[in-house]
């Protein structure tokens, strides 16, 4: 499902992120930077040690924010790392997974990058409950398409791994830009 915002195509598609053709993939990180499991793990393996080399050297980033560090051997340019909200433990849930989000898609921006895929952050190992964190990742999505001065993104791509996922981020979307 395909829908334009401003000028910026937003896709919401089911799939592997790391087999985007995009300038710039979003990982859901922590705050350490370390790629463990989940959709930090696929990147891993698909773009190989060196993108956790790099996040090495940066070491940190702060919940609700996210950092643009090189893809290693993934096609993209940039691996965005941003730093979802772990549910019931991390404050402000809602402010912090809304904020990376926006943030993610402000460092593509920063970074000259036309198109981004994201996953859904923090709705995994950090445990957001689905209905709830799929509306605050779209709404800071089309906020950003709607509002966002800076906005120069030709292509926003929602890619969500499991099919219940996907039918709750379809329904949603389609639901927030009647
Ligand atoms: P978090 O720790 O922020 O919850 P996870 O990596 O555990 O992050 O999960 C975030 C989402 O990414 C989950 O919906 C998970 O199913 C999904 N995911 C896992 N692997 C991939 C992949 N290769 N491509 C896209 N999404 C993925």
């Amino acid at each position: 499902m395909e829908k334009i915002i401003n000028n910026t195509s937003v896709k919401i598609k089911q799939g592997d992120i790391t087999k985007e053709k995009v300038d710039a993939i979003v990982n859901a990180a922590n705050s350490h930077l370390k790629m463990g499991g989940g959709v930090a793990g696929a990147i891993r393996r698909a773009g190989g040690e060196e993108i956790q080399k790099e996040c090495d050297k940066i070491g940190y980033c702060p919940l609700g924010d996210a950092v643009a560090i090189n893809a290693g051997k993934l096609d993209a340019k940039y691996v965005i790392h941003a730093v979802g909200p772990r549910y019931g433990i991390d404050p402000e849930p809602e402010k912090n997974l809304y904020n990376a989000v926006y943030n993610s898609l402000k460092r593509a921006v920063e970074k000259n990058c036309n198109s981004i895929a994201l996953p859904a952050i923090s709705t995994g190992i950090f445990g957001y409950p689905l209905d709830e964190a799929s509306e605050i990742i779209l709404r800071a999505i089309i906020d950003f398409c709607e509002k966002d001065a800076q906005n120069t993104l030709e292509q926003i791509v929602v890619v969500l791994f499991g099919d219940k996922d996907f039918e709750v981020f379809k329904d949603k979307f389609d639901k927030m830009t009647k």
